[in-house]
């Protein structure tokens, strides 16, 4: 099931991602799925009408929990050579998620920026203390993130609050997926049309179940709260002018143009 909130001149709204014939429309619903039983209203928006526009699936409820180096890959990349022995977290505010098609902006106090594909991990339920065996009962879906990254300012500030956490560092779609083989999913990105990373999740050195339960044994999850899951290798800079796409195979790609505050 794929779970999308969009607009199409009105507040937002969230809706079913269905398909008939090979044309996908919104089966709209009333309230807000993270937080109240899904009630479809009977009303079919189709995703290609004009003026419907996908929005960023959900705005996490208190946070973005992100885990860097689950990648062996990319941590050579990096120049570390050890490898994590408990996950590296994180955080980005809220406040730096937007969604499908929205711009990412450059901020002026950086000349590096990157993108990172992620498979993200949306909460469902408050979870607190929760073992990896019990994890999955927590978790609604998976989306899709880019975890942009201001580069030189994550090298010279020692904490990555700034470098993660500027407006726009976090755009999250195309939609949830609520059924996804997280142990196996390509996690990929492409750079004006040219592939930049081909990683999968199989590749992960902490896994999904692992994660929740780490990140639960230290801060209570909410529903609407994110999970990032780290990058494959094959980060690399963005500029003005650029279009960054990220996709998880088996759930959908997000495209993002990047711009330069005028
Ligand atoms: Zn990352």
């Amino acid at each position: 099931m794929r779970i999308a909130r969009f607009t199409n001149g009105s507040d937002p709204r969230y809706a079913f991602v269905q398909s008939e014939n090979g044309r996908d429309y919104l089966a709209v619903l009333g309230g807000d799925p993270l937080m109240t039983p899904a009630l479809p209203t009977g009303e079919r928006v189709w995703l290609d009408e004009e003026g419907v526009r996908l929005l960023a699936p959900v705005i996490p409820r208190s946070k973005v929990v992100c885990v860097g180096r689950n990648y062996a890959e990319h941590i050579k990349e990096m120049g570390n050579e050890d490898l994590p022995t408990s996950p590296l977290l994180f955080l980005k505010p809220n406040t730096s998620v937007v969604g499908p098609d929205d711009p990412i902006v450059l901020p002026d106090w950086s000349t590096e920026i990157s993108y990172e594909a992620e498979l993200a991990v949306v909460i469902g339920r408050l979870a607190k203390d929760v073992s990896p065996e019990a994890a999955s009962a927590y978790i609604l879906g998976y989306t899709v993130a880019n975890d942009v990254t201001a580069r030189d300012a994550q090298r010279n500030d020692g904490q990555w609050a700034r470098a993660k956490g500027f407006d726009t560092a976090c755009p999250l779609g195309p939609w949830i997926e609520t059924d996804l083989d997280h142990e196996a999913a390509d996690v990929r990105s492409w750079v004006n049309g040219e592939p930049r990373q081909d990683g999968n999740t199989r590749d992960m050195i902490f896994d999904v179940p692992y994660l929740v339960s780490y990140i639960s044994e230290a801060m209570t999850l909410l529903p609407g709260d994110v999970i990032l899951t780290g990058t494959p290798a094959g980060v690399g800079e963005i500029v003005a002018g650029d279009r960054v796409e990220v996709e998880v195979g088996g759930l959908g790609r997000m495209s993002n143009p990047v711009v330069r505050r005028g």
